[in-house]
């Protein structure tokens, strides 16, 4: 057999999954670390509950791209710094590349004084926690029965559905730097938390910003319309909005725990043709039991990766070609030199940007780059090939991080399924690694 390009992706969310799929039609072997012993990424642990079909569908395809024997699957293994693997590792092993698709796993914080207070937490964590990733699963929020959530995005609007519908949560109100009409979620997705709207509230709100608002030149009276509705919240629920509120401080009790949320009142500017928040220096207080965090995330500053404000940093050359490779090039400003072979795609590269489709097509796109590289490189012979995947299994036993392939991922999903059927439900996941593990290994104990 001829040689072959052995490329290791790093991360199987849905960036990695359709990037390794790009990379198996080029005729290339793919070796996929994957930090959660489930595939899928935020397809799997990001997108909400109850969207069963869009999960389902997107599982059967990342089955499908999985099973190319092309393909080799690692789970539950870390790259990182102090983790199951180095970047360095996988570069003296030897790769023909290396690309990084891990998502944003890094949390951005605003910095604000009393962030330390129990009940200030983060979209993502909660997130990952409802949709059972561990060890988020099993981590316990105060929650208390007043939170707000910083941010106006669909991300927003997923954690405010868990805390409405699923948690019974009494009043959830969404603080924002600017006014309604620079929401960021999407009509669509709002429907499932609609009915908690406090609508006279939400009236004497804009009511509030009216001449911040007419001063930026928005129609005040369209406004209203657009997003005051004539329904009332349930008896003991309510979901409110407070916009034109930068939080500058959490303010907690003799406990350590959160009491409220200090906010400056900003009016609105417009430069350049955009409409910006700017501070009046003007504060006051939202009392609360738990402030959430739904403003994005960054990526993973111990990946290995040369790294700046929480973004791995990036050639900043203007390369010819569509797309322009130096976009999906890792990029060490200290040497100025670009580091050859790596590579990053997806989330990874454009942390908290877009839906499942974009983060496909950006892999689609940086894998156009790889590809083209990757013709000028040497493959490796079949064996060397084995022997390369081989010294990554040996560097994980010596570490002592118990993997899991792709054999091991099918038989945790049957047990899943087969739970699922008893239980009536669409689906189960099992909530820790250590429930997952036993799963895998109780039919190989048997067989042994
Ligand atoms: C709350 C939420 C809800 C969403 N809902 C929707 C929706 O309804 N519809 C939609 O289309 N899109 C939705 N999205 C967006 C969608 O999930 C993303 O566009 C997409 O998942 C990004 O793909 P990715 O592969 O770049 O990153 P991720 O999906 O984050 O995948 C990263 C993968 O890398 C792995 N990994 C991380 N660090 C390491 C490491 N150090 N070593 C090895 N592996 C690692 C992780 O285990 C994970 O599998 C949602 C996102 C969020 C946050």
């Amino acid at each position: 057999m001829s040689k072959q390009h052995l490329v290791a992706v790093i991360g199987a969310g849905p960036a990695g999954i359709y990037g390794t799929r790009k990379l198996t039609e080029a005729g290339h072997r793919v070796l996929l670390i994957n930090r959660d012993i489930k595939p899928g990424g935020l397809a799997e642990y990001g997108i909400f509950l109850d969207k069963e079909k869009m999960k389902t569908g997107l599982r059967k395809q990342f089955h499908r791209i999985l099973a190319d024997p092309k393909v080799s699957y690692l789970g539950h293994v870390t790259v990182g710094e102090g983790k199951s693997l180095t970047l360095k590792d996988l570069q003296e092993i030897g790769f023909g590349a290396i690309v990084v698709s891990a998502g944003a796993q890094g949390t951005k914080k605003l910095g604000l004084p009393g962030e330390e207070f129990t009940g200030v937490y983060h979209a993502k964590d909660v997130v990952y926690h409802y949709n059972k990733l561990p060890p988020f699963s099993q981590r316990h929020f105060e929650l208390g029965s007043r939170i707000a959530i910083i941010g106006m995005g669909n991300v927003m609007v997923d954690v405010a559905n868990w805390l409405l519908n699923y948690k019974d949560i009494a009043e959830v109100t969404v603080v924002a730097r600017r006014g309604p009409r620079e929401k960021a979620y999407d009509d669509s997705e709002f429907e499932v938390i609609e009915k908690y709207l406090d609508n006279d509230d939400m009236r004497k709100e804009i009511e509030r910003i009216r001449p911040d608002l007419e001063t930026a030149g928005q129609n005040v009276d369209e406004i209203i319309d657009k997003f005051v509705g004539s329904t009332t919240p349930p008896a003991n629920q309510r979901l409110r909005f407070r916009y034109l509120c930068s939080p500058t401080k959490v303010v907690g009790n003799s406990d350590g725990k959160v009491a409220g949320l200090e906010v400056e009142l900003n009016k609105l500017v417009v430069e350049n043709g955009r409409t910006a928040p700017k501070g009046t220096g003007q504060r006051t207080q939202i009392p609360l039991d738990c402030v959430i965090y739904a403003i994005g995330d960054q990526v993973d500053g111990s990946l290995g990766l040369p790294y700046a404000r929480g973004a791995f940093v990036t050639n900043p050359a203007e390369l010819s070609g569509d797309p322009n490779p130096a976009h999906y090039q890792p990029y060490d400003p200290a040497s100025k030199q670009v580091l050859e072979g790596i590579y990053v795609i997806g989330w990874s590269r454009n942390a908290s940007v877009g839906l499942v489709g974009v983060a496909k097509q950006d892999a689609e796109r940086g894998m156009k780059v790889i590809n083209a590289y990757l013709t000028s490189q040497e493959g490796f012979e079949p064996e060397v090939i084995e022997r390369k995947i081989e010294a990554v299994l040996d560097k994980l036993e010596e570490n002592k991080v118990s993997y899991v392939t792709k054999d091991d991922v099918a038989l945790l999903e049957a047990g899943e399924k087969q739970e699922a059927k008893k239980r009536n439900t669409w689906e189960h996941k099992y909530a820790t690694d250590e429930e997952m593990l036993e799963i895998i290994s109780a039919p190989k104990a048997v067989a042994s």
